[in-house]
């Protein structure tokens, strides 16, 4: 289509670039169509969930100072918890990001005394500082929590036998983190969260599983609570806030788990009770009603991302044809250059700061600088079209999100035109 070609031209996009995209583009057809139905049942069960629990338009209301009986909030509670199959969740704009939402969880389960075991690696880097693995003010070591972490054997898989060594009378709750995040490891399924949880438990029983499952929300058509996880916990400027939820995270699970946790977001006695939603509980709604959709758009942008920079030659992480488990895509360059023009075509393709250059910078808590490009209507959003890059060896990109699809196969195909026209890549000849 020839007007299609003339606007992709105005936004930057070369005819040949775009025949190239087109090309991949068709070949994933069929991976396409098996996301699409993944997000058609996840559509389904949110609609269940939400009429299921007599959504209604007084839920669209806002409260303010204590937030006392807020129906809203508390009904987007229920709803969170019938999609996950919990017995309760925590559903907040209190909670600040992830990180937050995370530390909660951890604060309000565990007591001076308890251990606390991540039984796949080093968990989120934030993390590290909540744990009090980098000594930190207010940390969990400081409250006389300890830590114990086995080690991923060498091809990705659980080392069981280390598992079952590490678990002791002490060992409390066990942290397992759905998504690689910015680590070289596999994303882990949500069959082999529930794999492991089944071994845990088996050794014991009373021990509490929580699944870090930030990047996973609505990849698969099951959560880790489907196969046994006490508590999942998220992020709402991720998956399940679909865009729209300009702050907030979730922590769904056993009520006493989840409650525990209420008392540590607000206070012992007041928990659930209190905390005012401020007019956020129209974006959590429509948002999380959106998820699954934008969580769709946002895979197809990772696969097609694979398809195209692996054609090119580069190592691509998850690989072209691989399942997904989360949405995070990583490619390798090998060159400081190559993840610079990768960024900064991601950004010239953003509806809000188009027109900034983004640059390598040092950032606190990164041994080498970083570049990142985003450009988000809410900030630091990363379900919206973003990727960061250590500008270290092997020069890795990780890219995420697109609110929609159109979106992220600009982005892709911009951030391909920049490194074409910096001669860091040629197009395969067939084209
Ligand atoms: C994003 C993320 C977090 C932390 O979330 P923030 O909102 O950045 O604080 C934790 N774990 C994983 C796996 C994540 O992807």
């Amino acid at each position: 289509m020839q007007e299609m070609d003339l606007m992709y031209q105005k936004l930057g996009i070369s005819r040949e670039v775009l025949a190239f995209g087109n090309k991949i583009e068709a070949e994933l057809k069929e991976r396409f169509a098996e996301i699409d139905e993944n997000a058609e049942y996840n559509q389904m069960k949110v609609i269940h969930a939400m009429q299921e629990n007599k959504v209604s338009e007084a839920c669209l209301y806002t409260s303010t100072g204590y937030g006392y009986n807020d129906l809203g909030r508390d009904t987007l509670e229920a709803v969170y918890a019938s999609t996950f199959h919990t017995e309760s969740a925590l559903v907040r704009p209190l909670l600040a990001c992830g990180t937050h939402a995370l530390a909660v969880a951890l604060m309000g389960n565990l007591r001076p005394g308890d251990e606390l075991l991540s039984p796949v690696g080093k968990p989120y880097d934030t993390l590290e500082e909540v744990i009090g693995i980098r000594p930190s003010r207010g940390s969990l070591a400081e409250y006389g929590v300890t830590y114990r972490q086995v080690e991923l054997l060498e091809d990705g898989s659980f080392d069981y036998d280390a598992i079952a060594a590490a678990i002791c009378d002490k060992t409390r709750l066990v942290e397992i983190q759905r998504s690689k995040g910015y680590l070289t490891r596999p994303t882990f399924s949500v069959k082999q969260i529930g794999e492991l949880i089944s071994f845990i438990k088996g050794i014991k029983p009373d021990v509490i599983c929580m699944v870090d499952n930030c990047y996973g929300e609505f990849v698969e058509t099951i959560e880790p609570s489907d196969v046994g996880a006490d508590l999942v916990v998220g992020s709402l400027i991720k998956n399940p806030g679909g865009g729209l939820a300009p702050i907030g995270g979730y922590i769904a699970g056993k009520k006493e788990y989840v409650d525990n946790a209420a008392y540590r977001l607000t206070c012992p006695g007041l928990g659930k009770e209190v905390g005012a939603t401020l007019g956020v509980n129209p974006a959590f709604y429509q948002g999380f009603f959106l998820a699954p959709t934008v969580t769709a758009g946002a895979l197809k942008g990772a696969v097609f991302a694979a398809n195209i920079y692996e054609r090119l030659g580069f190592s691509v992480s998850p690989d072209s044809t691989q399942s997904r488990h989360d949405i995070i895509q990583a490619v390798t360059f090998g060159t400081p250059e190559g993840v610079i023009e990768f960024c900064k075509g991601i950004q010239a393709a953003a509806p809000v700061d188009s027109y900034v250059e983004p640059e390598p910078w040092a950032m606190p808590g990164y041994d080498s600088d970083v570049i990142m490009a985003a450009g988000a209507f809410i900030q630091g959003s990363s379900i919206e079209l973003s990727a960061d890059g250590p500008i270290k060896p092997p020069y890795t990109v990780y890219f995420q999100g697109g609110l929609t699809w159109y979106h992220a196969k600009l982005g892709i195909l911009m951030s391909l035109q920049k490194i074409l026209d910096k001669k860091l890549a040629e197009l395969p000849k067939e084209v």
